[in-house]
């Protein structure tokens, strides 16, 4: 294993604060023979504590299970010699004994040849039995006797003693996690209490300044800590004991008070954030003082996930997963997870595996181990993987994939058409019914939501029109979303459709100027004159949109020519514009009617848009297909998109 080397040409400033990059496996490799051997202490058990718990020494059977031969039926103990010659010619008439074994009733007298005694399912067998004849085989004969018309092969019906669990067999190996079967099997045994390995005390740090705990009002240029939940839940998972300690501020002197209390009372600490070089980022520094050796790994040739720091403080890891949560889990599952669960006792992760093909070429970092996040649809022939990335501080690329894909570091591209393995987030991925491939509206939720309630699997994966269109002309999805103005005809969406593809009408999204409630440059205007009225104004800031967006189309007609102030600030989404005028950082922009409502921003009507369905008519039959269609025109699918602000075509 040795260092990826790294393109030197390039991001110098990042150069700059991590000079030595190690290679993933060189990282986790020189991590680990820091830390191990670690002795992880056992602890016993309740067995009814002990569920998720990995055994920390095998566990030897202490009894037969059965511990005696047992009927596995309700009927008649026999001797089988006795009815060699039973047919249903020839009965054989045998006498009942005088007692009746029921289950927990050890017998008293044995079975002599000529006789048998009544046995419950469960009873134990009696001396000189070796067989059991059901009950539906026999026929009284005088309230003392019974008839029984066929032959009994030695060992019917019987389970012998130790046949399940043998004593002295090694019934669970350590290291085998503890589920509802193998609680079973211990209880079958008697055994009540267990050895167990200690689930580690993981303490939990998030840090920044910026951040505000889920539950407390969002205070301006604050957001929510996610990383503190998501790390704490998927410590849980993996077999730690985790312990959430809050948010602190980048502040040295209390961020180092808060990781030596942390690490007093835990067997490992992660925190997140402040884990670059930069000023602010001061946890690096504080793990210097805090025992040898100190830092294993400071930066690491992952993506997303470069910032990783990866430290042993005498015997204990301690690890500053990257700020954007993205990175954090990333970082967390693929470097984190095997010391974890290596300390908790448990085996390592078996992740589930798919192949699937890559429609779309994926560009990648030369020198870096790269992680795709990957939304999986069925296509003609095999699974289809989409990347879902929006970029390393998106939380939702993360829950709207499936899966991911490895880039190896020496590679700068997955070619479209590449066949991927698939990591999958859960074992059982359920492949979508209805998939939506296009641009995004937020009134595609309204007409999927009674789909989703009967339990359909709906995927939309927000690629923009014109990636929509060609998914659907590859065939990958059921319907492309598109709103895509052609100049030439003046018409919208059907001059962009090719063979097997039919239009859908969909609806219409009033498209217009946002601006602040009450500011009288633009109250009451027309669009034409509010855009003048904002030319006219030299400390007016619009916001616009991205080159390509339908929106930014009826931006530029309306500036015709004008460059103002705020024109290069380009977001790429409704809600981006709206809050960028809510929040004053600029004072007028274009976006969708049910946006500005939302948003309680005032708004100029201008142009009416068609958000329509490119349908792949080869899939026009599929029930879920229909379902969507019948959700389209039916009457609560029209309400809804009214009330929302939309109109239905
Ligand atoms: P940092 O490494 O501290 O500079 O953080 C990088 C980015 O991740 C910044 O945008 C932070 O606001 C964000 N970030 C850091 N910690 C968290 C967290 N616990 N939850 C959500 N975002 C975070
Ligand atoms: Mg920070």
């Amino acid at each position: 294993m040795t260092n990826t080397p790294l393109p030197r040409d390039r991001d110098t400033s990042e150069q700059d604060q991590f000079l030595t990059i190690l290679s993933r496996e060189d990282a986790l490799a020189r991590f680990e023979a820091a830390l191990f051997p670690l002795m992880v202490p056992g602890e016993k058990r309740p067995l009814a504590d002990a569920l998720g718990c990995a055994l920390a020494e095998d566990v030897v059977a202490p009894i037969d299970v059965p511990p005696f031969d047992r009927s596995n039926v309700d009927g008649f103990a026999v001797r089988s010699a006795d009815l060699a010659a039973a047919g249903e010619a020839s009965p054989v008439r045998v006498m009942l004994n005088d007692e009746v074994i029921a289950c927990g009733t050890a017998p008293t007298r044995p079975v002599f040849s000529g006789t048998a005694t009544p046995i419950a399912t469960g009873g134990p067998v009696p001396r000189g039995a070796d067989a059991i004849v059901m009950v539906e085989h026999t026929q009284p004969s005088g309230p003392r006797a019974i008839e029984i018309r066929r032959a009994a092969s030695p060992g019917q019906f019987v389970s012998y003693a130790g046949s399940d669990i043998a004593r002295g067999e090694a019934l669970l190996r350590a290291g085998t996690v503890i589920g509802s079967r193998e609680i079973g099997m211990l209880a079958a045994c008697g055994i009540a209490q267990v050895a167990v390995a200690r689930r580690p005390r993981v303490a939990i740090i998030s840090t920044g300044d910026e951040l505000v705990q889920p539950g407390q009002p969002l205070r301006p240029a604050a957001i929510y800590d996610t990383n503190g939940a998501i790390v704490t839940a998927a410590i849980s998972e993996n077999g730690g004991e985790a312990q959430f300690l809050g948010a602190i501020p980048d502040d040295e002197v209390q961020l180092e008070a808060a990781m030596r209390g942390a690490l007093a009372t835990s067997d490992m600490l992660v925190l997140s954030g402040g884990t670059s070089k930069g000023a602010g980022d001061v946890s690096h520094r504080i793990i210097g003082r805090l025992g040898k050796p100190g830092i294993i790994a400071h930066g690491v040739a992952l993506k997303p996930g470069k910032p990783l720091c990866l430290a042993v403080c005498d015997g204990k890891p301690v690890i500053i997963l990257p700020g954007f949560p993205t990175s954090a889990m990333f970082t967390f599952h693929d470097m984190i997870v095997p010391v974890l669960r290596r300390m908790a006792g448990l085996p390592p992760r078996s992740d589930a595996k798919v192949n699937a093909r890559v429609p779309v070429r994926i560009a990648s970092e030369l020198g870096r181990t790269e992680f795709v996040m990957v939304s999986l649809v069925e296509g003609a022939d095999g699974l289809i993987a989409y990347p879902t990335g929006k970029g390393s501080g998106a939380i939702t690329s993360f829950a709207q994939a499936d899966g991911f894909l490895k880039i190896d570091a020496l590679a700068d591209q997955m070619p479209a058409g590449s066949e991927a393995e698939v990591t999958l987030f859960t074992p059982h991925v359920r492949v979508p019914d209805l998939v939506i491939v296009g641009s995004h509206c937020t009134g595609l939720d309204l007409v999927t939501a009674p789909l989703v309630h009967a339990g359909l699997v709906v995927r939309s994966i927000a690629v923009g029109s014109l990636g929509g269109l060609s998914a659907a002309k590859r065939g990958e999805c059921d319907f492309a979303p598109i709103h895509l103005f052609d100049d030439k005809t003046g018409t919208y969406n059907t001059p962009y459709l090719s063979e097997g593809l039919e239009l859908v009408p969909g609806w219409r999204r009033m498209q217009g100027i946002v601006f602040r409630k009450g500011d009288r440059r633009f109250e009451g205007l027309s669009a034409e004159d509010a855009v003048r009225a904002a030319l006219a104004d030299p400390a007016c800031i619009m916001v616009n949109r991205n080159q390509g967006a339908g929106t930014r189309i009826l931006i530029d007609r309306l500036l015709g020519g004008a460059r103002p102030d705020g024109y290069w600030n380009q977001p790429r989404s409704h809600n981006a514009v709206a809050a960028a005028v809510a929040q004053q950082r600029a004072d007028w922009g274009m976006t969708i009617a049910p946006v500005a409502h939302a948003s309680d921003l005032g708004f100029i009507p201008f142009a009416e848009e068609h958000y329509d369905f490119a349908l792949v008519k080869a899939r026009k039959q599929r029930p879920a297909v229909q379902a969507f269609l019948d959700a389209l025109a039916s009457d609560e699918g029209r309400t809804a998109l009214e009330q929302a602000g939309f109109r239905p075509a």
